[in-house]
């Protein structure tokens, strides 16, 4: 399950846009809240959630993933 961006933390600073190796926020218009356009390309490598500045972001792990997840 992709990440979700806190929009209330979010400062827009493209960060997560220009790091994901998969292309998730693809078409996320520059100085805007970036739009996960891509959810099902997510596989939560966690690059986004780490360089965030702002820890606006988190990803959704489904309960079975969880089981073998390792932040
Ligand atoms: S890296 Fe964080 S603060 Fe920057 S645009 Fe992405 S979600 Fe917003
Ligand atoms: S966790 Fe990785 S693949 Fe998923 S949106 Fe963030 S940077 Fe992209």
């Amino acid at each position: 399950m992709p990440a979700v961006i806190d929009k209330e933390k979010c400062n827009a600073c493209g960060v997560c846009v220009k790091i994901c190796p998969t292309d998730v926020y693809y078409g996320s218009k520059p100085k805007e809240i970036p739009v996960v356009m891509y959810p099902e390309e997510c596989w939560h490598c966690n690059a986004c959630v780490h360089d965030c500045p702002q820890d606006a972001i988190h990803l959704r792990i489904a309960l079975n993933m969880q089981l073998v997840y390792k932040s």
